[in-house]
């Protein structure tokens, strides 16, 4: 289901958009039909049909409400506005507690040195994330792009400014897209509700518009946080404690591993500053 609107849903198959009404039944078990969830319908007329069933999620969003998705495009430009690694790491986490696997596009590569992109990609690519280089109006980088999201559904995840819409233009001219930005400011309001779409790019490849990822208030317990960075986990087995979150334990082998510069420093900063934050949630949660 690609649209919702005022009581109707819009289903695309093999290339037919079919405005379709939800059966009784869903709204008297409370089911919810989301952009993105993969349904069963019966035909009705040429263009109209009844859904009869939501199939399974594989993920499942709450802001933006779109089921289904399952990658997303960290688009952060390396200047104009600056590059913004703490904001980064953080979606990192966001976006895999939300099971998505993620990609790192920088953008804006034209206007800075080549130093200065291969200094802000060195500790994405260390840690094993895909990291792919862009220029948008110059069309550089876009055709990566393009394969990265090809037979995916994906959210694309960036501060204002950093070219979302730009790359989302050059992907797929024509269809306005626009796409939401995250910010520092975490859940202050701007809880906006214009609608939700995904855009099908054709072969199984579709693109999330919305008002933006906006789930950065991270949710989850704070000793789970070093699973969300995998540069650790090679190391992790070798800390002397059972659990160690790699933070103020004795022989700890991820932080020996920062200081042989195995880990990147800068990322292991933005884990402490995450599980600090967590830390303190929880201890005012009781
Ligand atoms: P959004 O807020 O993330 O959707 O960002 P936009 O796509 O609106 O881009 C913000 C501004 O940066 C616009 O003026 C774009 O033309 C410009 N821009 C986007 N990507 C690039 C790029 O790769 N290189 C350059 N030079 N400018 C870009
Ligand atoms: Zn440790």
């Amino acid at each position: 289901m690609i649209r919702s609107l005022a009581g109707f849903f819009d289903v695309a198959d093999a290339g037919v958009t079919r405005r379709c009404r939800a059966r009784g039944v869903f709204r008297k078990r409370g089911v919810r039909v989301l952009v993105g969830d993969r349904v069963r319908y019966q035909p009705v007329g040429a263009s109209e049909g009844v859904i009869t069933e939501v199939l399974p999620r594989r993920t499942e969003l709450v802001r933006p409400p779109v089921a289904n998705v399952d990658h997303a495009l960290l688009v952060f430009s390396v200047v104009t506005p600056n590059f913004q690694p703490r904001l980064l790491d953080r979606a990192l986490v966001a976006v895999s507690v939300a099971g998505l696997s993620a990609t790192v596009v920088l953008t804006k590569c034209d206007l800075a040195d080549p130093e200065a992109v291969d200094c802000a990609a060195a500790p994405y690519t260390a840690a094993g994330y895909p990291v792919l280089r862009t220029a948008a109006p110059l069309r550089q980088g876009v055709e990566a792009v393009r394969a990265a999201i090809t037979g995916r559904v994906t959210v694309f995840v960036g501060p204002s400014g950093a070219g979302k819409s730009s790359l989302g233009n050059a992907l797929a001219p024509g269809l306005g897209l626009k796409m939401g930005d995250v910010s520092d400011k975490i859940g202050r309001g701007r809880h906006t509700t214009r609608h939700v779409e995904l855009f099908d790019l054709g072969g199984n490849t579709y693109v999330v518009d919305a008002p933006g990822f906006s789930q950065l208030e991270l949710d989850l317990p704070a000793r789970d946080l070093r699973l969300h960075f995998p540069e650790f986990a090679p190391w992790a087995a070798s800390c002397a404690y059972r659990g160690c979150e790699h933070a103020e334990e004795a022989d700890c082998a991820v932080r020996a591993a920062v200081r042989r510069g195995d880990v990147n420093a800068e990322r292991y900063q933005s884990y402490l500053e995450l599980l600090r934050d967590l830390r303190e949630k929880e201890a005012t949660r009781f």
